[in-house]
């Protein structure tokens, strides 16, 4: 099949669709090598067409703020391989323990007050135990009473957990596919591609959002890209909100002294995923420092419409606010 323009198929369920979850409940198939033409196409194509599907299901001036919060730190078991949180790495990040329902609570109600609309709780664990568990959803239903949406990302879930955390309020949960299953295993060992998909098919199971994406440039190949997108896209239903990080690559990861990628490959990425979850945020994530404002422009062109806002991620750094404002500014973009 040509990939110049959606199928008759796609196009006729993406117009009968009026909601996220309505074109999110029977998404069409894509296969791989539809993806991989995409990502092929002379770059001002791909974006033309990444920005008409864009205008089609969004605002194409309007972005959403989510505020990123690590309430547990450091010290994780697992090992992947771009992460600063691998207890096995030695990155200098200092560990935390878990931090308190107040102080979760405060900076939520900050974020708030500088336009984030979702706050997103993440902790360094394989998964979590019960009595983490229970202090989570005790941070989730006092952040959701702000008037807030809620995420947060906690590693896998055992079945029953997802259901607990639903029931505390929680909007979405994160749990990202990382990369293509066939480069997978380059990145890390101590999880199977399996297990990320069993706990994607949890969270969906209990009624929650899915927050799913992953990273590019960690040495992957386009093709592999491809592999990344059409797994994404192939979830049915496919996730509410897609997060493609550039990856950040710290002292101390395996990762760290990667080649970098070229920007407009990760643009490319950005507009695939567009094209083919035509009703997700795309959300623009870690990396965004490493990017000239114009790079973060032509991602907004190929569909991004998600940012993390504040000035820290989990570990690494993010664009100051002020200075985010001002880009929001310059291209007329204002928050959903
Ligand atoms: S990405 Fe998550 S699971 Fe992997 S090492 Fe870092 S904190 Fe642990």
């Amino acid at each position: 099949m040509h990939c110049n323009s959606l199928t008759a198929n796609q196009t006729d369920h993406l117009e009968n669709a009026n909601s996220i979850t309505d074109v999110a409940k029977k998404p069409p198939k894509w296969d791989i090598e539809e993806i991989k033409a995409l990502l092929d196409k002379p770059f001002n194509d791909l974006i033309f067409q990444a920005q008409q599907v864009h205008r089609q299901y969004h605002n194409a001036n309007a972005i959403q703020f989510s505020t990123l919060i690590s309430v547990k730190t450091g010290g994780c078991p697992e090992d992947c391989g771009y992460c600063p949180q691998a207890a096995r790495y030695h990155t200098g990040v200092d560990n935390q323990d878990m931090l308190s329902v107040d102080s979760v609570v405060e900076a939520a109600s900050a974020a708030k007050a500088q336009g984030a609309t979702r706050f997103c709780m993440g902790a360094a664990w394989r998964g979590p135990k019960q009595r983490d568990l229970e202090k989570m959803t005790e941070m989730i239903n006092a952040v959701k009473s702000l008037g807030m949406e809620t995420c947060a990302t906690l590693g896998m879930l055992k079945p029953g957990q997802a259901k607990q955390l639903g029931d505390a309020g929680l909007d979405y949960y994160n749990h990202n596919l990382d990369t293509s299953p066939e480069f997978y295993s380059e990145v890390i060992s101590t999880r199977q591609y399996q297990d990320r998909l069993n706990t994607l098919q949890e969270v969906r199971d209990a009624g929650i959002n899915v927050c799913c994406g992953g990273i590019v440039g960690m040495g992957e190949t386009r093709d592999a890209r491809a592999g990344l997108i059409a797994q994404l896209a192939n979830l049915s239903p496919y996730p509410e909100s897609v997060p493609i990080n550039y990856l950040v690559q710290v002292e101390g990861t395996p990762l760290h002294g990667t080649a970098k990628l070229d920007p407009f490959e990760f643009v490319r990425t950005i507009a695939a995923a567009r094209i083919t979850m035509p009703k997700a945020m795309v959300r623009l994530s870690a990396g965004r420092r490493e990017m000239s404002e114009s790079v973060q422009a032509l991602c907004f062109l190929a569909g991004a419409n998600s940012v993390f806002y504040g000035d820290k991620l989990l570990t690494t750094g993010n664009p100051e606010v002020q200075q985010d404002q001002a880009l929001f500014d310059k291209l007329g973009m204002r928050s959903l």
